[in-house]
């Protein structure tokens, strides 16, 4: 990838999410040799990705399935759109990061159920600790990557 303010090849990526719903992926860089920044847009069919399912049946990779697995197990919690989407943008994030070109759909109900549970301990903590009054016996979310 060119440098767009000195056109040297040596540029290398330090982020890389999601972005258009899922559609594309954005990537930070940065220049080798001018140390300038900036962002590039990858269309995602450049990773065509395939779901293995129990039935060992292959579907083409749904983001909107995910989003909706955690609105069905959040609509009672306190989250907003925003962190479902937030939620969704980095498992979709770690899906991409592995490159593979075919994946369990058990692999990715993990993913979701790891996160919902991280959700957990940050919604529910401040509950708890409320009516408890004292510490809490929970596991701490670890921090965020990002
Ligand atoms: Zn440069």
């Amino acid at each position: 990838m060119k440098c767009p303010f000195c056109g040297k090849e040596d540029t290398r990526v330090i982020d890389s999410r999601p972005a258009d719903d899922g559609a594309s992926i954005r990537r930070r860089r940065q220049c080798d040799a001018c140390s300038k920044r900036f962002t590039t847009y990858e269309k995602v069919e450049t990773i065509p990705l395939v779901v293995i399912k129990k039935d060992n049946s292959r579907e083409p990779y749904d983001r909107s399935k995910i989003e909706s697995g955690i609105f069905r197990s959040c609509h009672k919690r306190h989250i907003s759109v925003e962190q479902i989407k937030e939620m969704t943008d980095e498992i979709e994030n770690a899906i991409y990061n592995l490159e593979d070109k075919e994946m369990q759909s058990s692999v990715i109900g993990e993913m979701v159920m790891k996160k919902l549970k991280e959700v957990d301990v940050l919604t529910l903590l401040p509950t708890a600790s409320a009516w408890n009054g004292a510490g809490n016996n929970q596991k701490r979310s670890p921090l965020r990557k990002f």
